[in-house]
């Protein structure tokens, strides 16, 4: 006899494992399933939704902080003053800071940051080019000749207070507690242990003799060497020493542009070659007996003739 409708169907839920009998529970779970596909669902878009909010404000926060910065850095650019000056014997006509009293905070936002990567980037300009011009490191007459003040030494406390009070401030530099400039030291020390003789000449005058080879030594740049021209074979670990510390006399009143090519000849006439310069004021690179390379470091602060 050919089966009936009703019990075909039976018979095709039996092959596929269902019975009628378990079809309500089946359901049930089945309803269940999808309430909590529902929860997940929900669930994973609302997650989804929150990440978005999260990284949508992420990204309006970088560009407020950006465009702060940018406006921090603008707003130092606008602080710097293009204001002529001059210096002559019987003293100097007006020859203004290079900063507006009034710019302190974009003045300590620049040293804070830009600074830093400023001085680094010539820094690395340097570095390069002596690894790539002394491949086998420098005899013992081949000379760098360093600047002090805002070269290898930093005066921003005391200008800060010079801003503040609106008087001249050195009491750092006078008491000899000026910070050395990290990454100035560093390619110095480096130079050093390459074979290079090092020296500075400053525009200090040699009434604070004292208290600069005392902060020179404590910054880490060494003492003056026993020898005139120190062997160039150098130890890594050797501490540095430098061969002169050029200071200006007292009844020296000539412009830093005239007072040191002048004092670098001398050097030349010693025998030595000066292979690089650095220094924060073109006064310090310019003029005659200029080395093979000069790197100028910045200087928001003041500017020298
Ligand atoms: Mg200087």
């Amino acid at each position: 006899m050919a089966p009936s409708a009703l019990q075909t169907e039976a018979s095709k839920d039996a092959e596929v494992g269902f019975a009628t009998e378990s079809a309500p529970w089946q359901r049930a779970a089945f309803e269940g399933d999808g309430s909590l596909r529902r929860k997940v669902l929900a669930a994973a878009a609302a997650t989804f939704g929150i990440l978005l909010l999260v990284l949508l404000c992420s990204s309006i926060l970088v560009v407020i902080v950006k465009t702060q910065e940018g406006a921090k850095a603008d707003a130092a650019a606008s602080c710097l003053l293009p204001l002529g000056g001059g210096s002559t014997p019987s003293g100097n006509f007006p020859q203004p800071p290079n900063f507006l009293s009034s710019c302190r905070k974009a003045l300590k936002h620049y040293m804070a940051h830009q600074y830093v990567y400023d001085v680094e980037t010539a820094v690395s300009a340097a570095a390069a080019w002596f690894s790539s011009n002394y491949p086998d490191g420098a005899r013992t007459k081949d000379l760098c000749v360093f600047d002090i003040d805002e070269t290898v030494l930093s005066n921003f406390a005391d200008f800060i207070r010079q801003l503040d009070s609106g008087k001249p401030n050195q009491e750092d530099q006078d008491a000899g507690l000026d910070p050395a400039i990290p990454a100035m030291l560093k390619l110095y020390s480096e130079l050093f242990n390459a074979g290079f003789s090092v020296t500075f000449l400053t525009g200090r005058r040699e009434a604070g003799r004292n208290a600069t080879v005392r902060n020179l030594y404590e910054a880490g740049f060494g003492e003056q060497c026993p020898d005139a021209a120190p062997d160039a074979t150098r130890s890594e670990d050797l501490e540095p020493c430098y061969v002169k510390l050029d200071m200006r006399e007292v009844n020296d009143t000539r412009i830093a542009s005239i007072y040191k090519p002048d004092r670098r000849k001398q050097l030349q006439d010693q025998g030595f070659d000066i292979v690089g310069c650095f220094g924060d004021q073109w006064s310090d690179l310019a003029g005659t007996s200029p080395g093979q390379a000069s790197f100028k470091l910045p200087n928001p602060m003041y500017y020298i003739l």
